[in-house]
């Protein structure tokens, strides 16, 4: 009898989760202003290796501050030897583990910059990490991008706006930093440079100002100054919360008819509802609508017109996806909200983006302001938009050396900057400076 040649079965790739490395860093940070103070000259980040039995690690990141950081840990000890595709067990996971950590009351941030901070949103920002690590992991192990994983790219490229600060040229004096080039913007003719500046660099074709920082009569004379600067470029204005309904609808009607969406300019979700039947204006957030639990009041009351999602604090991509199709069925647009953040969540952000139907808004992103990265190779702005990478995962590779020198960074600090504090970083150029009660105006 001859012997027979029998075809292997194919071997699944083993998918175990065999170790999971979690590093703190501190990133170099511009001086941008918003209502609550200043940016620190170095903010913190966390990043997220997940390692699976077949050598593949999978990367993710996420806010880096102690509270998040602390439940982070004892929940990175607990996936050894589960597996990167059980990512809905990982979650129900980080509920038991985090609710012990986490020590964070319900609606105790109410007036910070992301809109109202309960210890189910933090658990999701953290889990937002580890989710997409194991997509990382699982698409470079199958050979496929993040975005198949997800039902597959809508479209080749993710557009951009201009993120738009005012700014100091630098740091207070004596305060250690880096240096940035981009100057002063402390007035219109500032803010319409560094919106050129933006665009020659970037090739932007929408813009964003951050405000709440100046009275709103300067910060409607910016966007005018914008408006002539760039006719037919989509404009947004952020106070973050900062005025009352009668201000938000005195600028509404000023410059309502300049705007693209006027985003958060009056904090909760009934001064909202407010301000959008008075003006027909359409409003965006970021900051009333953050949570699942938050859609049912916004929506039925027509409070917002566009939500921007954040897969940090949505909970991660596929959550992302989840949050577009409740904005779909309500006829409420989806676009993106972005916090300082480096190249790994920008591929995700990219990632993501490119399957949502309809989007109809440049997305936001801080990546322009970050100098440093923890990736062998930075994303780069084309036409003011992000290629679309069908690489497997999310098509970034992590610069070791790079990552353990912010590490370092971290590690060397004496926790001053370990947790973002603006409001503390304002307080060195101002020693008088009380973070200001809402509304300011
Ligand atoms: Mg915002």
């Amino acid at each position: 009898m001859t012997a027979q040649t029998v075809p292997a079965a194919p071997t699944a790739r083993d998918l175990t989760v065999t170790e999971v490395r979690l590093t703190p860093i501190l990133v170099a940070d511009p001086p941008l202003l918003n209502t609550q103070g200043v940016h620190q000259p170095y903010t913190p980040r966390l990043i997220v290796e997940i390692v699976t039995a077949d050598g593949t690690t999978g990367v993710g990141e996420t806010y880096g501050d102690t509270t998040y950081l602390e439940p982070a840990r004892p929940f990175a000890e607990q996936l050894e030897g589960r597996k990167v595709t059980d990512v809905n067990a990982l979650f129900a996971l980080l509920d038991e583990v985090a609710v012990a950590a986490a020590r964070v009351d319900t609606a105790v941030d109410v007036g910070g910059l992301r809109g109202v901070q309960t210890a189910d949103k933090l658990r999701l920002s953290i889990a937002s990490a580890f989710e997409v690590a194991c997509l990382d992991a699982l698409g470079k192990t199958l050979g496929l991008p993040v975005h198949a994983l997800l039902g597959g790219k809508l479209r080749d490229t993710v557009e951009y706006s201009a993120y738009l600060f005012c700014k100091w040229a630098g740091h207070p004096e004596g305060v250690p930093a880096e240096k940035d080039d981009w100057g002063a913007a402390l007035d219109p003719a500032g803010v319409v440079a560094q919106a050129r500046a933006l665009k020659e660099r970037y090739g932007f074709g929408s813009f964003k100002l951050k405000g709440g920082v100046f009275p709103p009569e300067e910060e409607v004379a910016a966007v005018r100054a914008l408006a002539e600067a760039f006719p037919g470029h989509p404009l947004r204005l952020d106070p973050n919360g900062a005025w009352s309904v009668e201000t938000s609808v005195e600028v509404a009607e000023e410059i309502g008819g300049l705007l693209e969406y006027l985003e958060d300019p009056t904090l909760g979700t009934p001064a909202m509802a407010e301000v959008a039947a008075r003006t027909g204006v359409p409003l965006a957030t970021n900051m009333c609508v953050t949570t699942f639990s938050e859609i049912r009041e916004a929506f039925t009351t027509n409070a917002v017109q566009v939500v921007l999602s954040d897969h940090h604090y949505w909970g991660g991509l596929r959550n992302t996806l989840h949050l577009a199709a409740v904005c779909r069925a309500f006829g409420v647009d989806v676009s993106m909200h972005s916090n300082t953040h480096l190249g790994i969540s920008l591929a995700a952000m990219t990632h993501v983006a490119s399957t949502v139907p309809g989007l109809h808004h440049a997305c936001d992103s801080h990546y322009p302001w970050q100098s440093e990265d923890v990736l062998t190779e930075r994303l780069t702005f084309e036409d003011g938009a992000v290629r679309v990478s069908d690489a497997p995962g999310l098509g970034v590779t992590l610069d070791h050396d790079r990552l353990a020198a912010l590490h370092r960074r971290w590690l060397e600090d004496d926790g001053t900057l370990r947790d973002r504090d603006d409001a503390a970083a304002m307080r060195i150029a101002d020693p008088d400076w009380v973070t200001p009660t809402v509304p300011r105006w």
